[in-house]
């Protein structure tokens, strides 16, 4: 059985929170500027015009999304990628939107950064076991009942303890 590392998970938490953290930032920026129905001049990764990229420190302009008549689209994909990666957010932006149609920019750099993310996702869903995720999903369950239960004699709904599992199991990509 493979094995991943505290440290491992951590930096994978640390990744995925500073990515939601930009998409929620870009998402309220979104709201405010798309009076005309086009996406806003920023990069819907990063939420800038320009950056230095990190490879070769050369200045990118964030740039439309080209499209080809013969070949799949670079951003046909980023919908359901940020949809398994559980990025809600990104997904409700991104969802069934003509990234092209709406002139979305990105940044080469940003885009195959979301790239790496999706197949260090995808890695990571392949490594961790799955009884290993049902566990983990398991234990806010437990708190829950002891909390409801145990300690203020509540009643508790099933329906609530499935949508406590389902959120934990997301949490952890599956
Ligand atoms: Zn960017």
């Amino acid at each position: 059985m493979l094995d991943i590392t505290d440290s491992a998970i951590n930096d994978l938490l640390v990744t995925s929170i500073a990515f939601k953290t930009r998409v929620i930032k870009i998402l309220h920026l979104h709201n405010r500027t798309n009076n005309n129905g086009l996406f806003p001049p920023e990069c819907i990764f990063c939420q800038k015009i320009e950056i230095k990229a990190i490879s070769n420190r050369k200045t990118e302009r964030a740039e439309c999304f080209p499209s080809w008549k013969h070949k799949a689209n670079a951003w046909e994909n980023i919908e359901s990628r940020a949809k398994q990666m559980g990025l809600d957010r990104f997904y409700t932006l991104v969802k069934d939107v003509d990234l092209f149609a709406v002139e979305a920019k990105h940044h080469p750099s940003c885009l195959r950064s979301f790239r790496t993310a999706f197949a260090n996702h995808e890695r990571r869903i392949a490594t961790v076991p799955l009884v290993t995720c049902h566990q983990k999903a398991f234990v806010p369950v437990l708190e829950y009942l002891r909390f409801h239960i145990v300690q203020r004699n509540e009643i508790v709904r099933l329906t609530d303890l499935r949508l406590i599992y389902i959120k934990e199991l997301k949490r952890n990509g599956l």
